[in-house]
Order: structure tokens, then sequence, then C-alpha cells
């Protein structure tokens, strides 16, 4: 019944403001700010590294970092390239106050998600400081989380983890210095109990903040730990890029 009252009522609403693709302008399709040809030509990460995702030009083989040092974490999901315009929207997501993006591009995270992976016993959003949790207003992982958690009917965490320690931009460091500087950055609640967690943020460049946490989590009992990303940025550029992403 609920979801009937849900249909009629999304049904009046688009009648009145019809979806618009965010990219286009165009008619949005199945009810979402995205066009159906949009949502087509967005830069998927097909062929990735199947622990960290970094893209990769042959299918199934581990990239070079994951063969020399693997990570801690058990995998990373990132069902698209860092890439335009994919990129774009996370930028303004971001930086330009679009928060209305948030709601699109969790349901797409959910929907490249969906049969892919394992329902965790808890998801948790990677936290912003709060000082910049205050300027931004909104935590852009949460709000891509919580349409996650919706449909995986699973719960969402947003206390367990703080992040104590603000990071200054890691755009101009490498993956060892990023390392170093994202040490310690967060504190995990000493109650945190479960054995399946999905860690959700927006980006995942080098790995180095979803490591940081996997090694509390790991502390703390967690037997596995998967990581869901809307993109990943290629190794190549994760250094030279713009610091968009990595100023967090
Ligand atoms: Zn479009
Ligand atoms: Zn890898």
């Amino acid at each position: 019944m609920r979801s009937l009252v849900n249909k009629l009522w999304r049904g009046a609403v688009e009648l009145v403001y019809p979806p618009v693709c965010v990219l286009c302008l165009d008619r949005g399709d199945d009810g979402r700010d995205l066009c159906a040809g949009c949502r087509d030509d967005l830069p998927r990460n097909f062929i990735a590294c199947p622990r960290c995702a970094e893209p990769m030009t042959t299918r199934g083989q581990l990239c070079g970092h994951c063969q020399q040092r693997p990570p801690d974490f058990d995998r990373v999901h990132a069902p698209f390239v860092y890439d335009f315009p994919v990129a774009q929207m996370i930028a303004a997501l971001k930086f330009n106050g679009r928060h209305g993006l948030a709601p699109l591009l969790g349901e797409l995270l959910a929907d490249e998600l969906e049969g892919r992976v394992a329902t965790p016993d808890v998801i948790l959003p990677v936290p912003l400081h709060p000082k910049r949790l205050r300027e931004r207003g909104y935590n852009q992982a949460l709000e891509l989380a919580r349409p996650l958690a919706r449909r995986r009917q699973t719960s969402l965490d947003t206390r367990a983890l703080r992040r104590d320690h603000a990071t200054e931009a890691l755009s101009h460091l490498d993956r060892k210095q990023r390392r170093r500087v994202i040490r310690g950055a967060f504190q995990l609640d000493p109650a945190f109990n479960a054995r399946h967690v999905a860690l959700v943020d927006d980006v995942v460049t080098t790995g180095s903040t979803v490591g940081e946490i996997t090694r509390l989590l790991r502390r703390a009992g967690v037997e596995r730990v998967d990581v869901w990303a809307l993109a990943r940025t290629p190794e190549a550029r994760a250094v030279k890029k713009s610091g968009m992403d990595a100023r967090k």
C-alpha cells in the first residue's frame, strides 16, 4: 500500500516537475534527473584491478601495487572511472553545493552494485573532518550512502567513525606520502562490532584513506571490508590531478 501511495505521489510530482537530465537537459528517464543516453555514455570502469578497482587494460589482472603490497581492504567496487562527466558531477556535489546530485549519484551507484556485492552488516560512510563538514554543510559520502543503505536494507552508521585530523590537500602527494599523512586521522568507537562492513566514499584515488580506516576496522575484529565508491581515479593521474577530489 505504501509503495503504491509512493508511486502515485511520484507520478503526480513528475507531472508537475518532470525529471530533467543534469547533463543534457533532456527529459530524464526512470524518474531520475539523467536520461538513458547520458547514462549509457558514462565512463564505466569495466576492466579494473579485482582488489583496488584501478582501471587496467587486462581483465582479471591485479595491478602492480596490489601485487607488491596487497591492500588491507578486501575489495573496492568503483563502477565508474573518475573522468568526464562523472568527475564534474562529483566536483559539483562537493565544491559547488550541488547537494541535490547526491540522491541521483547514490542511486546510480546502487544500480551498478545490484547483484554484484554482498550486503554488509553495516555501511560506514567515510567521515569528513568536523570543520570541513561545517563548511560544506553535508558529507557527500553519507549522502551517497543513504540510497545504498535503503536499497540494501542494512544499517547506516554515521557515529562509529570520526575524522579527528584535518588533512590538507593530498593531491600533490604520492601514494607513500598519502599513507603517512592519513595515518591516525580517524577514530573508531571502541564498542564498534560488525563482521562485514562496506565503506562508502565518492572517489578512491590511491586507496590510502580507505586503507587506513580498514586497519582500524581489522583491529576491532571486522573480518570483511568492502569499499563502495562511485569512481576510481586511474593511478597515473592520481598525483597530477588538479586536487578537486583530494581536498575532501
Ligand atoms: Zn542526458
Ligand atoms: Zn590493485
